[in-house]
């Protein structure tokens, strides 16, 4: 029979690109979002549920009425520095929100998760490239809560059986091929789509957090990894679970790292716009260096990035950031 996935937190910006990528596929997907921060006109592959997540009974009344196969799990607060000023609120949204979650899968029989988790759980790098040997040390409330989540699921798994994979993606970018959906916050907080907008003159002036960071250019580093990539990943721990019950967490990110000035530069090259900006004091919370080893993931998942290079990345978003429509 048709798989039937509920992509929890699927109006946003990774989860609405999971709920096409798996409906372009021939899976039915249901949205459950409390549309905090996404939206509605992300939803274009399924029904959409609005409901919070720390809400019990709407939640028994979505398992009730479908007999879903799995779930994913994207409903987060996901903003460094705001987690460094409201942590509470990040505990309650991001801990109290999968667990919530959990129970409900638990009540309902529903035994497989792929879960939203982030390169933050690792705090600062001690190694060049973080492979998942690397000790989760996050040095942010957001970071925190990502790893006590995925502690909550390597104790479900060995208490209840809840088989699951936790997926810490590094830095998230791109839109969509056709550019029906892609990366919109309210406020924007986010250096690609900032940097594309300030390149469009959509957005307000770039802003550039820190240029004395311990880095060869003084600006931070990430990996930015294709948000349809990352759709990909999610796929193939589907699978992946069949075989292998119990807790898992693979990094995705491209094993390249580059520099906030190096993403302005290939934002001109994409746009072929000069990109103005002031230099502003360092954002809390923000490591210097963030890099994935994904080594893991490409051979146990079989994941296969296919946009990984900063420039289709950049001209993916900027499809997107040129026409959006929300
Ligand atoms: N950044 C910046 N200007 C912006 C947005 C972000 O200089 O308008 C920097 C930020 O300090 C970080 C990097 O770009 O070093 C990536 O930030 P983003 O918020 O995109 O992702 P994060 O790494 O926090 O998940």
């Amino acid at each position: 029979a048709r798989m039937h996935i509920l992509v929890c937190g699927g109006a946003g910006y990774i989860g609405s690109h999971m709920a096409r990528w798996l409906a372009l596929r021939g899976t039915r997907v249901t949205v459950l979002d409390n549309l905090s921060t996404g939206h509605r006109a992300a939803v274009q592959w399924g029904e959409l549920i609005e409901a919070d997540l720390r809400d019990a009974s709407a939640l028994d009344r979505a398992f009730a009425a479908h007999r879903f196969d799995a779930v994913m799990h994207f409903c987060a607060k996901s903003l460094v520095a705001e987690s460094v000023a409201d942590p509470l609120a990040y505990y309650e949204s991001n801990v109290g929100g999968t667990l919530s979650l959990l129970q409900a899968m638990r009540r309902h029989g529903v035994e497989r998760l792929v879960f939203s988790s982030t390169a933050a759980v690792f705090g600062h790098p001690m190694t060049d490239r973080i492979d998942e040997t690397h000790p989760l040390q996050p040095i942010n409330p957001y970071g925190a809560t990502k790893a006590m989540a995925e502690r909550l699921l390597a104790d479900a798994a060995a208490a209840h059986g809840l088989r699951s994979v936790a997926l810490r993606y590094f830095n998230a970018a791109g839109a969509s091929d056709d550019a029906s959906i892609g990366e919109s916050h309210h406020p924007e907080t986010h250096l690609v789509p900032n940097v594309l907008r300030a390149a469009l003159g959509t957005g307000p002036g770039l802003q550039v957090f820190g240029d004395d960071w311990p880095t060869p250019d003084g600006t931070c580093i990430r990996d930015y990894v294709h948000v349809d990539d990352l759709a990909q990943a999610h796929a193939l721990a589907l699978d992946y679970m069949d075989a292998h019950p119990g807790a898992h967490a693979f990094n995705l990110g491209n094993g390249a790292g580059f520099s906030v000035r190096e993403v302005i530069a290939a934002a001109e090259a994409a746009s072929g716009q000069a990109i103005p900006f002031s230099v502003q004091p360092r954002r809390a919370g923000d490591p210097a260096v963030l890099v994935a080893a994904s080594d893991l993931a490409r051979a146990a998942l079989g994941w296969t990035p296919v946009h990984n290079a900063l420039a289709p990345i950049l001209e993916s978003a900027l499809r997107w950031h040129r026409a959006p429509t929300f």
